[in-house]
């Protein structure tokens, strides 16, 4: 490995772009985080998110949900309370919650998860949030200056808050994008064509030496636990030395999608 995509560094240039963002804002950013019974896991990530938020000034309300229609009610209220600037629902929900969830006006939809958001991203209009995970994947590409044009994209995953909303972005940056996911055939043929590998599946270091072509650059967003450690979709120790760049899992796409989710809260001020 050449080199090591370190999240810290991506996200330390978001933050310093936001920080100056924060500074001209002539309304004050204020995020409702809402849940539906949520369990201790899911707490302790909007705590964090709740520090960060007190950390730049940006206003924070967690609502705490017990029931479907409680739900539903606090989410109407948020959507019409003017002083409410973003409003974010902790995953996972029940699947019918999205009618409602959809009725999340683009300017207050921080994720960029709604139809309405995920559309415009798809057809490359400007003054919208794109989910932040993915968006953090761009970012690296950015930072570290790495010219996607003609060159082979393999994401592996097609959820709507990484691989789909990647295949716009990737686009954009005159990539050949290849999708891949659980039905796809001969997948380790398609991962050594590949000039640039994406991986967002959620299984344990499932990409190996063999599957990767010499010199391929590597963006892990997985995240997941193996005998208490984390880890990411990629095997790192096993590609390492056979990449020219990687992301390491914990330090890379996470802390990164940390400070893109912030970005997101400041900017939906202006939309
Ligand atoms: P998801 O909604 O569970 O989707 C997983 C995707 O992976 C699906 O498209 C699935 O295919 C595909 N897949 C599963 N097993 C596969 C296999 N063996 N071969 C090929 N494709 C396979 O996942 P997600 O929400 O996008 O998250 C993916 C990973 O990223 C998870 O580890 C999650 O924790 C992590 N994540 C990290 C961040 C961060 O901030 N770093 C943020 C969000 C998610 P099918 O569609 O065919 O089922």
């Amino acid at each position: 490995m050449e080199l090591l995509l370190d999240g810290k560094l991506v996200s330390a240039s978001i933050k310093s772009r936001f920080e100056e963002k924060l500074k001209l804002l002539e309304k004050k950013p204020n995020l409702v985080v809402l849940t539906l019974n949520p369990n201790d896991a899911n707490l302790s990530y909007i705590r964090k998110i709740e520090k960060n938020c007190s950390k730049y000034e940006i206003g924070f309300d967690l609502k705490i949900t017990k029931k479907e229609q409680e739900f539903i009610k606090v989410l109407d209220e948020s959507i019409k309370d003017k002083s409410i600037t973003g409003i974010m629902c902790q995953q996972p929900l029940p699947k019918h919650l999205f009618t409602e969830i959809n009725k999340i006006p683009k300017e207050k939809d921080i994720e960029g998860i709604t139809h309405e958001s995920l559309g415009k991203v798809f057809v490359g209009e400007k003054n919208i949030n794109i989910p932040c995970t993915s968006k953090a994947v761009i970012e690296t590409f950015d930072y570290y200056n790495i010219d996607l044009t003609g060159k082979n994209v393999v994401v592996v995953g097609r959820s709507n808050i990484v691989g789909k909303p990647l295949i716009p972005q990737l686009l954009e940056k005159n990539a050949t994008v290849t999708i891949c996911h659980s039905k796809t055939k001969n997948i380790e043929e398609i991962l050594k064509t590949a000039d640039i590998i994406i991986m967002a599946i959620g299984k344990a270091k499932f990409l190996k030496k063999e599957m990767v072509k010499e010199g391929a650059i590597i963006i892990d967003v997985g995240i997941n636990f193996e005998d208490g450690k984390i880890c990411g979709d990629v095997d790192f120790e096993d590609v390492k030395d056979k990449v020219y760049a990687i992301t390491p899992v914990p330090g890379g796409i996470g802390v990164i999608t940390n400070a893109v989710l912030i970005d997101n809260i400041i900017n939906s001020t202006k939309f």
